[in-house]
């Protein structure tokens, strides 16, 4: 993590000081309307959250995993941000869930029912929150290869919180299992 940004400009001062790393990650998902320009959507009102350039994975096309049987395929990607001053754990899950609700989600009516936009924190830097509102880091980030495999793109050495593993030793662990998915 720590050469994340190793190539970029240096900080704002101009000076020696090398810029933070991204620290707050976000799972991004659709499996409904036009899932591409929906998450070039969100990367770009994502980008406006973070204090350096947004690191964004590619586009993982996935097949759905626990959803109602005819599911269309998701789109899968992850993005890490340098949360701008005053950005909180809460106040970032109310702004992804105001655009998810802008790009027409609506109240879930079946289990994993197919979304134009879902937007996980994964985690935000340090901070453990234990509640229905709010878990960080996200409880399925480690067991969902969808969720997994895009933030060891852009994040091969992070270290969740509560883990000993990076996110690419858990996801190269999973490769050699063939129950993971
Ligand atoms: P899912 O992401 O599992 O498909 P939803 O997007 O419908 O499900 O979210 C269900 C609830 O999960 C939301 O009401 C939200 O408050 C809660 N939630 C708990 N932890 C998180 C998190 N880390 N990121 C996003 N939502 C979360
Ligand atoms: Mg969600």
């Amino acid at each position: 993590m720590s050469s994340a940004f190793a190539d970029r400009p240096r900080g704002r001062d101009g000076g020696g000081t090398l810029p933070s790393s991204p620290s707050v990650f976000i799972a991004l998902g659709s499996n409904l309307g036009d899932s591409e320009a929906i998450l070039e959507e969100a990367f770009a009102r994502l980008a406006t959250l973070s204090d350096h350039p947004l690191l964004r994975s590619s586009l993982h096309r996935t097949e759905p995993v626990d959803c109602p049987p005819g599911s269309p395929p998701f789109l899968n990607a992850a993005a890490g941000l340098v949360p701008s001053a005053g950005l909180t754990p809460e106040g970032l899950l109310a702004l992804l869930q105001g655009w998810e609700r802008e790009a027409g989600r609506r109240p879930k009516v079946v289990l994993n029912e197919a979304r134009p936009l879902d937007l996980d924190i994964i985690a935000f830097g340090t901070e453990v929150r234990n509640t229905p509102l709010l878990t960080i880091p996200h409880p399925r980030a480690t067991r969902r290869r969808f969720v997994l495999a895009p933030l060891a793109e852009i994040a091969p050495g992070l270290v969740l919180p509560g883990e000993r593993r990076t996110v690419g030793e858990i996801l190269r662990a999973w490769t050699q299992d063939a129950g993971a998915v």
